[in-house]
């Protein structure tokens, strides 16, 4: 029978959930991770796994360098997972048509990417600026979610699905655990990863602190002889190729509640578009269409850190349309602050301090 006491306990198992218990298991702790469904199947499955923000230079500092910082420690994520599944990372590079919006210039542009050691090159494509990322990867993000959830019976952690926190157990202003649909689980220290599902389970935040951004995707499956062989992206439509040939659409970015349905509108607008982008899509068949929610936040910024009043209880959450590209670095900056040592991204701007009043 499975214990009901542990050291940590990890609230979801996506993408954030799955990379900080590995993260903080190394700390040799043990390590459970609930999640109320299947693992691994909500937003971190529907993300589209590019490795780098897109237009990353219009993003909050502090993002840019936690993406940035990710996309430097995949690789050596990927090395260090124990599974026979290959989350097919693929360094094809990212170009970008016509960049340069409104208030930007390409100094603009190239200074920021620097800042974050983003390689990059201006083009020319017919009349038009393009940018080329050449170091940007994609990673099939359901099969990276398989590997890890594979690596973690050899790591000595716990996952139980179909297993939804509904409440903090609290002693004294400290966290004792979680109250679940499988009955109390005990803990000293809970971790909050339920993606856009967070909010009710940070005590104190404001309300609209943490909510869901829906992103709808479609996959197509060009003719053989048609190869995608680097990520496009124009005016906030882009194509990510897979090694099996396919191409993956996306995205929308809508503001409309739990709820994941997928219409036919918005997903034919995303074909036109992909298809001006690459007309050799025009033949090609769409194999899948699906929706998933993004863990948006009030300022954009992902609430990373331990709560300000409730000793023991941490959140690694927010990463709204970059939670993908900066997992390893969220999850090794949880890591690094819970056991006391030394962090390569400096903590401050992601602290829950800001939007909850100690
Ligand atoms: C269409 C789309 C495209 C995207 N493209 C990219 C991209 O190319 N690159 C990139 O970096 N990012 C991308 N993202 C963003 C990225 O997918 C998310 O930021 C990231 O997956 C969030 O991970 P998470 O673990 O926080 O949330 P989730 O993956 O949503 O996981 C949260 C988990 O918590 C569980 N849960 C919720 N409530 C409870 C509860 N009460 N008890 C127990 N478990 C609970 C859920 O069942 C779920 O499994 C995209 C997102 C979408 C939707």
């Amino acid at each position: 029978m499975s214990s009901t006491r542990f050291d940590i306990i990890v609230v979801g198992a996506g993408i954030a959930g799955l990379t900080s218990a590995l993260a903080l298991q190394r700390d040799g702790t043990r390590v459970a991770v609930l999640d109320r469904h299947r693992a691994g199947t909500e937003a971190s499955w529907a993300g589209g796994g590019i490795l780098c923000p897109l237009y990353a230079w219009r993003y909050p500092a502090p993002v840019l360098a936690l993406a940035a910082e990710g996309m430097r420690r995949y690789p050596a994520l990927l090395a260090s997972l124990d599974s026979g599944i290959d989350p097919e990372r693929w360094v094809t590079g990212m170009e970008i048509l016509d960049p340069i919006g409104d208030d930007e210039t390409a100094e603009s542009i190239s200074a920021t990417l620097a800042s974050a050691d983003i390689a990059h090159q201006w083009r020319r494509q017919g009349n038009a600026d393009a940018l080329w990322l050449p170091e940007v990867a994609n990673v099939r993000n359901p099969y990276l979610l398989d590997a890890l959830i594979d690596t973690l019976p050899a790591r000595g952690i716990e996952l139980r699905e179909q297993c939804a926190a509904n409440g903090l157990l609290l002693n004294a202003g400290r966290v004792a655990g979680v109250a679940t649909s499988q009955g109390d689980l005990h803990a000293d220290r809970v971790v909050i990863t339920a993606g856009a599902w967070s909010e009710g389970l940070i005590p104190g935040l404001p309300t609209g602190s943490l909510f869901p951004v829906r992103g709808q995707m479609l996959r197509l499956e060009p003719r053989p002889e048609n190869q995608l062989d680097r990520i496009r992206m124009d005016d906030g439509v882009y194509l990510i190729p897979r090694r099996d040939g396919s191409v993956v659409v996306g995205s929308t970015v809508e503001y409309a509640g739990f709820d994941k349905t997928v219409d036919s509108e918005a997903q034919q607008r995303l074909h036109a578009h992909a298809c001006r982008l690459w007309p050799q899509l025009a033949e090609a068949r769409i194999t899948h269409r699906w929706a998933g929610l993004r863990p948006g936040s009030s300022d954009e910024l992902p609430l990373l850190g331990a709560h300000p009043s409730i000793a023991g209880l941490w959140a690694n959450t927010g990463g709204f349309r970059n939670g993908l590209a900066m997992a390893p670095a969220s999850a090794e900056l949880l890591a690094a602050q819970m056991a006391g040592r030394p962090t390569a991204v400096d903590p401050a701007p992601y602290r829950l301090e800001r939007l909850i009043e100690g």
